[in-house]
C-alpha cells in the first residue's frame, strides 16, 4: 500500500496549484457576480492539458485516469476554485463516450473535451422523477432513421457554456416492448430544444437550466453506442467519475476554507496578545473540520485508485463513501470557517461565506447524502430497499 503519487502526478498537483492561484477565489466570485464563466482559466487549463488528463493520448487527452483528473479538481478548488464543469464534461461526458461510444463519436468529440474548446453537459434529472431515475418521462421514438425525443430535464449545469448536452432517454425495447434508457448527444441549438435559467443561491459562474425536449429530431448517430444495448452501461460509466471528482472538489473547498480560517485566526487577536487561535474553542472545530477533510481525502484516493485499476463495483462503494464524507467536510469546513472568522467571515472580502450554498447544495447534488446512505445500506449493509 502507498499513500504516495506518482511524481508525474506531483507536479500535476503544483502545477494545477499555481495556475489556480493565480486566478484564486476573488476572480471566481467577481465572474459569478458579473454573470460571467470562467472562460480564461478553463481555456488555460485546457490549453495546459488538465482538462483532458484522463482522456487517453489518441484522443488528444493525457493519458491518465481519474486520479488524475480528481487532482484537478482538487487542486482548482483549493485555489478557490470550484469548477462543477470539470465533473460534468471531462469526468461524466468523456468517460461515458471513451467506454461506450462510438469510434465516431469518440473521434469527434474527445479532442474538443480534451483541450477545452468543446463541454458537453449531462441531463438526467427531471421534475417528476428526481433521485428516482426508474421514473425518468423524457422519451425517444425512432423517427425515420433519426430520433424524436420530448421531455424536461431540470437543474442542468453548464448548458449555455456547451456544445452538447448528453441527455438521458428511455426507449422502447422492440423485443421486450419495455423501456431502457438510453443517452443522446443532443446539440445545444438543436430545434425543439429550449432552456430558461434557473435563479440559485449559490454563488457560481455556472449555471442551472430547466430543459423542455419537444419533438427534438436527432440523427441516428446521436445514440451513445453501437446499439440500445450500450444506454444502460453507458449511465453507469459516468457515476464513479462523478461521485470521485466531485468528492474531489468538495475535499478542495473544505482545504481552502480551512486554510482561509486559519491564517485569520493564527494572525487575529482581541484578548491582550493573544491570537483567537490560540483558545480551543476557535482552534479545536478548525482541527476537526481538517480531520474531516483528511479522512474524505483518503477515501477519495482509494476510490481513483479502485477506478483507475478496474475495480468498478469496489470503487462503486467507495466513491459513493468518499462523495459522501467530502459533501460533510465540505460543508462542515465552510461553516466552520464563516464562524470562526467572526463579522470577516461573511464579508465577500474573506472568501468563505461566498462559498456556503456550493457545499449546501454538495450534500444534494449530483446524489444526495441521502441516496448515498440507502446504496450504503443496500449494498454493503444488507438491508431492504424500502422504496
Ligand atoms: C447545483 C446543482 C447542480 C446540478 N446539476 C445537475 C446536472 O448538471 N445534471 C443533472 O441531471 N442534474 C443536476 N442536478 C440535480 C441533482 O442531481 C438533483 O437535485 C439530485 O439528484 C436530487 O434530486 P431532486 O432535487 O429531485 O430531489 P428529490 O429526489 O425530490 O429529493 C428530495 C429530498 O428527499 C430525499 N430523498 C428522496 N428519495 C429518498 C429516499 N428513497 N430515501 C431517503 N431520502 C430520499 C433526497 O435525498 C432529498 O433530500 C443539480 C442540482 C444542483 C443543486
Amino acid at each position: 500500500m502507498t499513500f504516495d503519487l506518482t511524481p508525474e502526478q506531483d507536479q500535476l498537483r503544483d502545477a494545477v496549484r499555481a495556475l489556480g492561484r493565480r486566478y484564486g477565489h476573488g476572480y471566481f466570485v467577481e465572474k459569478a457576480k458579473a454573470g460571467e464563466h470562467t472562460t480564461e482559466l478553463w481555456a488555460e487549463a485546457g490549453r495546459l492539458g488538465y482538462l483532458g488528463v484522463n482522456i487517453p493520448t489518441e484522443y488528444g487527452g493525457g493519458g491518465g485516469g481519474i486520479t488524475d483528473l480528481a487532482i484537478v479538481c482538487e487542486e482548482l478548488a483549493a485555489a478557490g476554485c470550484p469548477l462543477l464543469l470539470l465533473v460534468v464534461s471531462p469526468a461524466i461526458a468523456a468517460t461515458v463516450l471513451n467506454r461506450h461510444g462510438t469510434e465516431e463519436q469518440r473521434k469527434r468529440h474527445l479532442p474538443g473535451l480534451a483541450d477545452g474548446s468543446q463541454k458537453i453537459v449531462f441531463a438526467i434529472t427531471e421534475p417528476e422523477a428526481g433521485s428516482n431515475f426508474h421514473r425518468l418521462g423524457t422519451v425517444a421514438r425512432r423517427d425515420g432513421d433519426g430520433w424524436l425525443l420530448n421531455g424536461r430535464k431540470c437543474y442542468i449545469s453548464g448548458v449555455d457554456e456547451a456544445g452538447h448536452v448528453l441527455v438521458v432517454a428511455r426507449t422502447e425495447d422492440s423485443s421486450t416492448g419495455k423501456l431502457k434508457p438510453a443517452l443522446f448527444l443532443v446539440p445545444t441549438d438543436a430545434a425543439g430544444l429550449t432552456r430558461s435559467k434557473l435563479d440559485m443561491e449559490i454563488v457560481s459562474p455556472e449555471n442551472q437550466f430547466l430543459l423542455y425536449l419537444d419533438d427534438v429530431r436527432v440523427p441516428a448517430d446521436a445514440l451513445v453506442g453501437e446499439s440500445l444495448d450500450a444506454g444502460l452501461p453507458a449511465l453507469f460509466a459516468g457515476l464513479n467519475p462523478e461521485r470521485i471528482t466531485v468528492a474531489a472538489m468538495g475535499a478542495g473547498t473544505g482545504r481552502y476554507a480551512i486554510e482561509r480560517a486559519s491564517e485569520y485566526t493564527a494572525t487575529r487577536t482581541v484578548w491582550g496578545g493573544r491570537s483567537i487561535g490560540s483558545h480551543q474553542g476557535v482552534s479545536h472545530p478548525l482541527a476537526h473540520a481538517a480531520v474531516q477533510v483528511e479522512l474524505a481525502r483518503l477515501m477519495i484516493q482509494k476510490a481513483a485508485t479502485l477506478y483507475d485499476a478496474g475495480r468498478d463495483l469496489e470503487a462503486g462503494v467507495a466513491g459513493n463513501m468518499a462523495k459522501y464524507a467530502a459533501g460533510e467536510a465540505a460543508a462542515l469546513a465552510v461553516d466552520t470557517a464563516v464562524q470562526v472568522l467572526g463579522g470577516a467571515g461573511m464579508t465577500t472580502e474573506y472568501g468563505v461565506a461566498t462559498l456556503l450554498g456550493a457545499v449546501r447544495a454538495g450534500r444534494i447534488a449530483p446524489v444526495s447524502r441521502e441516496m448515498i446512505l440507502n446504496f450504503v445500506a443496500q449494498h454493503v449493509l444488507g438491508q431492504d430497499k424500502s422504496y
